[in-house]
Parts: structure tokens; C-alpha cells; sequence
């Protein structure tokens, strides 16, 4: 896989912790590496191809689709993301994300690795619901989607058994984790 081959070869890549942390699962990991490059075939690229005649977003249904739009953009997805904000009751632009990366370096790494985790567990739900309501004209609610991140963030917070000291950040972990079963 991608990643894995970026991580032998040894070279600096500066979006690596994006794409790669001990919070993602693979799946997360794997989509992030093709994400950050802009390498998902969405609409506006379909239609640069000739397989697509026409581009309308299939999450809001009134702009165009291009990667920015989908994820960054479109009124859905920053639904999604107002909720998932909320829920970790820290609001940082998921926009410019290295620059916010190094801007926060004096932050624990593992707060800094649930952040970047929730951006992965966001984008790789938003391409999912957008899928499928491409595919079987179903979408899902906001709060639905950001149910799965949740879920999938703190599945992987105890299974990396991240979370158990008295620290600030352990703290800050057990409450985004009650609730979410
Ligand atoms: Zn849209």
C-alpha cells in the first residue's frame, strides 16, 4: 500500500501525519494517501475524462463537485463537520492542515493525532455517504455520519489503549469517549 511504501522509503513527506497515526485504521490510512493527493475520481475529474456529462453534488445537490466542494464545502459535509467539532469541543479549520499541524506542535501528539484521525474518519464517511447516495439514492443524516466517525474514533482509542492516566489529555479523551457506545 501507499503508505507503507512512503514509510520504508523514508522520505519527508509533510502531509505523512495526516495520512498515517496510531489512531486511523488502514482503510483510513490508505484514503487519506489517495485523498491528500486529490486522486479520487470525483465529478469534476469524471467530466474532464468524458465519463460524465453533467456535475451536481450528491450530497447538497446544488453546486458542482470537485474535491474542495465535497469536503471542505459543500453545506453537508460542514454540517458534519460543525457536529464533529462540537463533539470534541475544539474547533480548528480542517483547511491549511499542515499549517495547523506545526502551528500546534507544542500540543500533546496524541491530541494532535485525534484531530488529524477525525479528519480522516470525516472525509472517508463523507465519500461513503456520497456514494451511496449516488449509487441507491439513499443519504444519510449528519448526525447519522457523524455517529459512524465517533464510533469509529473511540472504537480505535481503546484499542490502542490510549486512554486510563489522570492527565489533562486523558481527561479530555474519557469525556469524547462517554456516550459513544
Ligand atoms: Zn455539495
Amino acid at each position: 500500500m501507499g503508505y507503507q511504501w512512503l514509510e520504508q522509503a523514508g522520505v519527508d513527506v509533510p502531509w505523512y501525519p495526516w495520512v498515517s497515526n496510531r489512531i486511523m485504521a488502514p482503510k483510513h490510512e490508505f484514503f487519506m494517501w489517495l485523498a491528500v493527493q486529490q486522486r479520487l475520481l470525483t465529478q469534476d475529474r469524471m467530466v474532464k475524462m468524458g465519463f460524465l456529462q453533467c456535475n451536481v453534488c450528491w450530497l447538497c445537490g446544488q453546486e458542482e463537485e470537485c474535491h474542495q466542494h465535497l469536503f471542505f464545502s459543500c453545506t453537508y459535509s460542514r454540517k458534519c463537520l460543525t457536529l464533529v467539532e462540537s463533539w470534541l469541543q475544539i474547533c480548528i479549520p480542517v483547511q491549511d492542515v499542515m499549517e495547523w499541524w506545526f502551528k500546534y506542535r507544542n500540543r500533546s501528539l496524541l491530541v494532535r493525532q485525534v484531530l488529524a484521525a477525525r479528519i480522516a474518519y470525516l472525509m472517508y464517511e463523507i465519500w461513503h455517504a456520497r456514494n451511496r447516495s449516488r449509487v441507491e439514492s439513499i443519504l444519510l443524516l449528519p448526525t447519522v455520519l457523524v455517529r459512524q466517525v465517533q464510533k469509529g474514533i473511540v472504537l480505535r482509542l481503546k484499542v490502542r489503549n490510549v486512554i486510563g492516566s489522570t492527565s489533562k489529555v486523558n481527561l479530555w479523551l474519557e469525556r469524547i469517549c462517554n456516550g459513544v457506545n
